[in-house]
Protein backbone atom coordinates (compact mmCIF):
# COMPACT_ATOMS: atom_id res chain seq x y z
CA UNK A 1 0.00 0.00 0.00
CA UNK A 2 0.76 3.37 -0.69
CA UNK A 3 -0.07 6.96 0.42
CA UNK A 4 -0.43 10.29 -1.16
CA UNK A 5 -0.67 13.41 -0.40
CA UNK A 6 -1.55 16.51 -1.64
CA UNK A 7 -0.76 20.00 0.21
CA UNK A 8 -2.18 22.39 -1.20
CA UNK A 9 -2.99 26.44 -0.04
CA UNK A 10 -6.44 25.25 1.22
CA UNK A 11 -6.41 21.75 2.27
CA UNK A 12 -3.99 18.66 2.70
CA UNK A 13 -5.74 15.73 0.86
CA UNK A 14 -4.37 12.30 1.44
CA UNK A 15 -5.52 8.88 0.69
CA UNK A 16 -4.40 5.07 0.24
CA UNK A 17 -3.57 4.21 -2.89
CA UNK A 18 -2.50 0.62 -4.05
CA UNK A 19 0.28 0.07 -6.29
CA UNK A 20 -2.16 0.22 -9.39
CA UNK A 21 -3.25 3.91 -8.52
CA UNK A 22 -6.03 3.05 -7.51
CA UNK A 23 -7.72 5.57 -4.09
CA UNK A 24 -8.99 3.71 -1.93
CA UNK A 25 -9.88 6.11 0.99
CA UNK A 26 -9.17 9.82 1.11
CA UNK A 27 -9.47 12.24 4.12
CA UNK A 28 -8.41 16.28 4.08
CA UNK A 29 -7.67 18.63 6.26
CA UNK A 30 -7.67 22.57 6.20
CA UNK A 31 -4.36 23.62 5.58
CA UNK A 32 -4.06 26.92 7.89
CA UNK A 33 -1.42 28.32 5.42
CA UNK A 34 -1.00 31.30 7.40
CA UNK A 35 0.63 29.23 10.41
CA UNK A 36 4.45 28.48 10.80
CA UNK A 37 5.33 25.67 8.83
CA UNK A 38 6.29 23.36 11.56
CA UNK A 39 2.30 23.29 13.00
CA UNK A 40 1.66 22.36 9.04
CA UNK A 41 3.78 19.53 9.26
CA UNK A 42 2.40 18.05 12.30
CA UNK A 43 -1.17 18.29 10.57
CA UNK A 44 0.68 16.41 7.75
CA UNK A 45 2.46 13.54 10.36
CA UNK A 46 -1.04 13.29 11.95
CA UNK A 47 -2.96 12.52 9.11
CA UNK A 48 0.01 10.21 7.39
CA UNK A 49 -0.53 8.48 10.94
CA UNK A 50 -4.37 8.19 10.55
CA UNK A 51 -3.74 6.75 7.36
CA UNK A 52 -1.28 4.01 8.25
CA UNK A 53 -2.95 2.68 10.92
CA UNK A 54 -6.24 2.79 8.91
CA UNK A 55 -4.39 0.82 6.00
CA UNK A 56 -4.57 -3.33 6.53
CA UNK A 57 -1.55 -3.43 4.44
CA UNK A 58 1.89 -2.50 5.02
CA UNK A 59 2.63 1.11 3.76
CA UNK A 60 5.59 1.37 1.44
CA UNK A 61 6.01 4.63 0.68
CA UNK A 62 4.29 8.00 0.73
CA UNK A 63 4.49 10.58 -2.14
CA UNK A 64 3.84 14.38 -1.39
CA UNK A 65 2.72 16.76 -3.45
CA UNK A 66 3.27 20.31 -2.96
CA UNK A 67 2.74 23.70 -4.42
CA UNK A 68 6.55 24.60 -4.99
CA UNK A 69 10.00 24.05 -5.37
CA UNK A 70 11.67 20.85 -4.33
CA UNK A 71 15.39 20.05 -3.99
CA UNK A 72 16.67 17.07 -6.45
CA UNK A 73 16.56 14.31 -3.43
CA UNK A 74 13.00 15.07 -3.08
CA UNK A 75 13.02 15.90 0.95
CA UNK A 76 13.37 19.86 1.13
CA UNK A 77 10.92 21.96 -0.10
CA UNK A 78 12.49 24.95 -1.73
CA UNK A 79 10.27 27.91 -1.54
CA UNK A 80 6.40 27.48 -1.85
CA UNK A 81 4.85 30.73 -2.77
CA UNK A 82 1.17 30.34 -1.36
CA UNK A 83 2.15 28.52 2.28
CA UNK A 84 4.89 31.23 2.96
CA UNK A 85 7.23 28.43 2.98
CA UNK A 86 11.53 28.72 2.07
CA UNK A 87 13.82 26.26 2.61
CA UNK A 88 11.15 23.64 5.05
CA UNK A 89 12.83 20.25 5.63
CA UNK A 90 9.35 18.26 5.80
CA UNK A 91 11.24 14.85 4.80
CA UNK A 92 13.35 15.50 8.19
CA UNK A 93 9.81 16.45 10.10
CA UNK A 94 8.51 13.38 9.03
CA UNK A 95 10.70 10.99 9.28
CA UNK A 96 9.48 9.19 12.77
CA UNK A 97 6.76 7.51 10.61
CA UNK A 98 10.01 5.45 9.61
CA UNK A 99 8.46 4.86 6.12
CA UNK A 100 10.50 6.26 2.69
CA UNK A 101 9.05 9.73 1.29
CA UNK A 102 9.49 11.66 -1.98
CA UNK A 103 8.77 15.16 -2.27
CA UNK A 104 8.01 16.69 -5.79
CA UNK A 105 5.96 19.29 -7.10
CA UNK A 106 1.95 19.07 -7.55
CA UNK A 107 1.73 19.79 -11.04
CA UNK A 108 4.90 17.30 -11.71
CA UNK A 109 2.88 14.22 -10.00
CA UNK A 110 -0.25 15.16 -11.35
CA UNK A 111 1.51 14.90 -14.52
CA UNK A 112 2.69 11.42 -13.82
CA UNK A 113 -0.46 10.26 -12.46
CA UNK A 114 -2.30 10.97 -15.76
CA UNK A 115 0.61 9.07 -17.35
CA UNK A 116 0.79 5.80 -15.13
CA UNK A 117 -3.05 5.47 -15.40
CA UNK A 118 -5.28 8.44 -16.98
CA UNK A 119 -5.13 10.67 -19.88
CA UNK A 120 -2.00 10.18 -21.51
CA UNK A 121 -1.36 6.64 -20.28
CA UNK A 122 1.59 4.48 -22.12
CA UNK A 123 2.14 7.99 -23.89
CA UNK A 124 6.20 7.89 -23.26
CA UNK A 125 6.69 11.78 -24.13
CA UNK A 126 3.74 13.49 -22.65
CA UNK A 127 3.41 16.91 -21.32
CA UNK A 128 0.12 18.03 -18.63
CA UNK A 129 -0.29 21.81 -18.33
CA UNK A 130 -2.38 22.36 -15.22
CA UNK A 131 -5.06 25.25 -15.57
CA UNK A 132 -5.68 26.97 -12.40
CA UNK A 133 -4.57 29.90 -9.67
CA UNK A 134 -1.66 29.39 -11.71
CA UNK A 135 -0.47 27.17 -14.29
CA UNK A 136 1.56 24.24 -13.51
CA UNK A 137 3.61 22.44 -15.60
CA UNK A 138 4.41 18.19 -16.10
CA UNK A 139 6.80 16.78 -18.43
CA UNK A 140 7.09 12.95 -19.11
CA UNK A 141 10.15 12.10 -21.32
CA UNK A 142 10.77 8.98 -22.67
CA UNK A 143 8.35 7.33 -20.34
CA UNK A 144 9.92 9.15 -17.15
CA UNK A 145 9.13 12.27 -15.06
CA UNK A 146 11.47 15.03 -16.02
CA UNK A 147 12.88 16.58 -13.42
CA UNK A 148 16.06 17.99 -14.68
CA UNK A 149 19.65 18.42 -13.58
CA UNK A 150 18.95 20.64 -10.20
CA UNK A 151 15.31 18.74 -9.79
CA UNK A 152 13.47 22.37 -10.68
CA UNK A 153 11.72 20.98 -14.09
CA UNK A 154 9.39 22.21 -14.88
CA UNK A 155 8.09 25.63 -14.61
CA UNK A 156 6.15 25.77 -17.64
CA UNK A 157 3.76 28.39 -15.80
CA UNK A 158 7.12 31.05 -15.56
CA UNK A 159 7.95 31.00 -19.29
CA UNK A 160 7.60 34.16 -20.98
CA UNK A 161 5.31 34.87 -23.35
CA UNK A 162 5.46 38.25 -23.89
CA UNK A 163 4.85 41.89 -21.84
CA UNK A 164 1.86 42.03 -19.64
CA UNK A 165 0.04 44.46 -17.46
CA UNK A 166 0.45 42.97 -14.02
CA UNK A 167 3.25 41.53 -12.70
CA UNK A 168 3.55 37.40 -12.23
CA UNK A 169 3.78 36.52 -8.06
CA UNK A 170 7.14 34.79 -8.85
CA UNK A 171 8.18 38.94 -9.56
CA UNK A 172 8.77 38.42 -13.15
CA UNK A 173 6.53 40.23 -16.43
CA UNK A 174 4.99 38.40 -18.37
CA UNK A 175 5.04 34.83 -17.68
CA UNK A 176 2.57 32.22 -19.22
CA UNK A 177 0.44 32.09 -16.23
CA UNK A 178 -0.22 35.54 -16.15
CA UNK A 179 -2.15 34.88 -19.26
CA UNK A 180 -3.65 31.02 -19.34
CA UNK A 181 -4.95 30.73 -15.57
CA UNK A 182 -7.86 31.18 -14.53
CA UNK A 183 -6.03 34.28 -12.19
CA UNK A 184 -5.26 35.53 -16.18
CA UNK A 185 -8.97 35.20 -17.16
CA UNK A 186 -10.53 37.41 -13.93
CA UNK A 187 -7.87 39.68 -14.43
CA UNK A 188 -8.18 40.40 -17.69
CA UNK A 189 -12.25 40.80 -17.65
CA UNK A 190 -11.97 43.20 -14.91
CA UNK A 191 -9.10 45.31 -16.34
CA UNK A 192 -11.29 45.40 -19.54
CA UNK A 193 -14.16 46.73 -17.08
CA UNK A 194 -11.65 49.17 -15.22
CA UNK A 195 -10.72 50.32 -18.84
CA UNK A 196 -12.98 50.87 -21.35
CA UNK A 197 -16.80 51.13 -22.03
CA UNK A 198 -17.19 48.03 -23.70
CA UNK A 199 -21.08 46.33 -22.41
CA UNK A 200 -20.86 43.24 -20.58
CA UNK A 201 -23.00 41.36 -18.02
CA UNK A 202 -20.23 40.90 -15.85
CA UNK A 203 -19.88 44.50 -14.93
CA UNK A 204 -23.04 43.82 -12.34
CA UNK A 205 -21.50 40.82 -11.32
CA UNK A 206 -19.93 41.21 -7.62
CA UNK A 207 -17.22 38.72 -8.19
CA UNK A 208 -16.31 37.13 -11.44
CA UNK A 209 -15.02 33.59 -11.79
CA UNK A 210 -12.94 32.26 -14.60
CA UNK A 211 -16.08 29.78 -15.48
CA UNK A 212 -18.32 32.98 -15.69
CA UNK A 213 -16.61 34.78 -18.19
CA UNK A 214 -16.58 31.41 -20.22
CA UNK A 215 -19.73 30.56 -20.24
CA UNK A 216 -20.77 34.45 -20.89
CA UNK A 217 -18.01 33.76 -24.02
CA UNK A 218 -20.66 31.20 -25.39
CA UNK A 219 -23.18 33.81 -25.57
CA UNK A 220 -21.13 35.83 -27.09
CA UNK A 221 -20.76 38.89 -24.71
CA UNK A 222 -18.80 41.28 -25.81
CA UNK A 223 -15.96 41.50 -22.52
CA UNK A 224 -15.98 37.34 -21.71
CA UNK A 225 -15.81 36.99 -25.63
CA UNK A 226 -12.40 39.63 -25.91
CA UNK A 227 -11.34 37.64 -22.26
CA UNK A 228 -11.73 34.14 -23.57
CA UNK A 229 -10.22 34.87 -27.02
CA UNK A 230 -7.08 36.18 -25.40
CA UNK A 231 -6.57 33.75 -23.18
CA UNK A 232 -7.00 30.89 -25.82
CA UNK A 233 -4.62 33.11 -28.08
CA UNK A 234 -1.75 32.85 -25.21
CA UNK A 235 -2.80 29.98 -23.88
CA UNK A 236 -1.73 28.30 -27.84
CA UNK A 237 1.09 30.50 -27.99
CA UNK A 238 2.92 28.07 -24.81
CA UNK A 239 1.36 24.94 -25.93
CA UNK A 240 3.01 25.98 -29.58
CA UNK A 241 6.28 27.24 -28.01
CA UNK A 242 5.87 23.64 -26.01
CA UNK A 243 5.44 21.37 -29.38
CA UNK A 244 8.76 23.15 -30.73
CA UNK A 245 10.80 22.51 -27.79
CA UNK A 246 10.22 18.91 -27.00
CA UNK A 247 7.33 17.49 -29.37
CA UNK A 248 5.44 15.67 -27.07
CA UNK A 249 3.08 13.08 -28.49
CA UNK A 250 0.06 14.33 -26.32
CA UNK A 251 -0.36 17.17 -24.16
CA UNK A 252 -3.25 17.09 -21.57
CA UNK A 253 -4.67 19.93 -19.70
CA UNK A 254 -6.02 19.89 -15.61
CA UNK A 255 -7.31 22.61 -13.22
CA UNK A 256 -10.48 23.95 -13.07
CA UNK A 257 -10.07 25.93 -16.40
CA UNK A 258 -10.21 22.53 -17.84
CA UNK A 259 -13.81 22.49 -17.00
CA UNK A 260 -14.73 24.30 -20.29
CA UNK A 261 -13.94 20.80 -22.42
CA UNK A 262 -14.71 20.21 -25.98
CA UNK A 263 -15.69 24.30 -25.73
CA UNK A 264 -12.13 24.89 -24.80
CA UNK A 265 -10.24 22.29 -27.19
CA UNK A 266 -12.05 23.16 -30.22
CA UNK A 267 -10.94 27.16 -29.46
CA UNK A 268 -7.49 26.39 -28.95
CA UNK A 269 -6.96 23.65 -31.59
CA UNK A 270 -7.79 26.02 -34.59
CA UNK A 271 -5.54 28.80 -32.88
CA UNK A 272 -2.52 26.70 -32.04
CA UNK A 273 -2.88 25.49 -35.99
CA UNK A 274 -2.35 28.54 -36.72
CA UNK A 275 1.00 29.41 -34.99
CA UNK A 276 2.43 26.03 -35.63
CA UNK A 277 5.14 26.06 -38.43
CA UNK A 278 5.17 22.92 -38.47
CA UNK A 279 1.44 22.65 -39.39
CA UNK A 280 2.03 20.28 -42.10
CA UNK A 281 2.75 17.21 -39.63
CA UNK A 282 2.01 15.32 -37.25
CA UNK A 283 2.21 17.11 -33.71
CA UNK A 284 0.83 16.98 -29.58
CA UNK A 285 -2.98 15.87 -29.65
CA UNK A 286 -4.46 18.02 -27.36
CA UNK A 287 -6.95 16.26 -24.18
CA UNK A 288 -8.54 16.65 -21.37
CA UNK A 289 -6.84 15.22 -17.87
CA UNK A 290 -8.95 12.31 -16.69
CA UNK A 291 -8.49 12.14 -12.63
CA UNK A 292 -9.79 15.63 -11.69
CA UNK A 293 -8.52 16.59 -8.50
CA UNK A 294 -6.89 12.88 -7.59
CA UNK A 295 -4.52 13.01 -9.57
CA UNK A 296 -2.26 14.93 -7.14
CA UNK A 297 -2.98 12.19 -4.29
CA UNK A 298 -2.16 9.12 -7.09
CA UNK A 299 0.56 10.73 -8.55
CA UNK A 300 2.83 11.72 -5.47
CA UNK A 301 1.77 7.77 -4.02
CA UNK A 302 3.09 7.02 -7.85
CA UNK A 303 6.10 8.91 -7.81
CA UNK A 304 7.19 8.03 -4.38
CA UNK A 305 6.92 4.02 -5.44
CA UNK A 306 8.35 4.30 -8.42
CA UNK A 307 11.25 6.20 -6.76
CA UNK A 308 12.80 3.73 -4.32
CA UNK A 309 11.62 0.85 -6.54
ZN1 LIG B 1 6.30 33.92 -13.15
Amino acid sequence: MLIGLDLGGTNIAAGLVTETGELLYKKSIPTGAQRPSEEVIKDIYILLDELIDYSDEKVTAIGIGVPGLVNKDMSIVLTCKNLNWEHVPLMAGLKNLNIPIAIDNDANVAAYAEYKIGSMAGVENAVMLTLGTGVGGGIILNSQEFRGGFGLGSELGHMVIGPNFYDCNCGKNGCFETFASATAIIKYAEHLIETTELPSKLRSYETITAKDVIDLSKEEDVIASETFARFIQYLATGIVNIINLIDPNKIALGGGVSGAGDYLLSNLNKAIEKQLFLADYDSAEIVISSLGNDAGIIGAALVAMDHYK
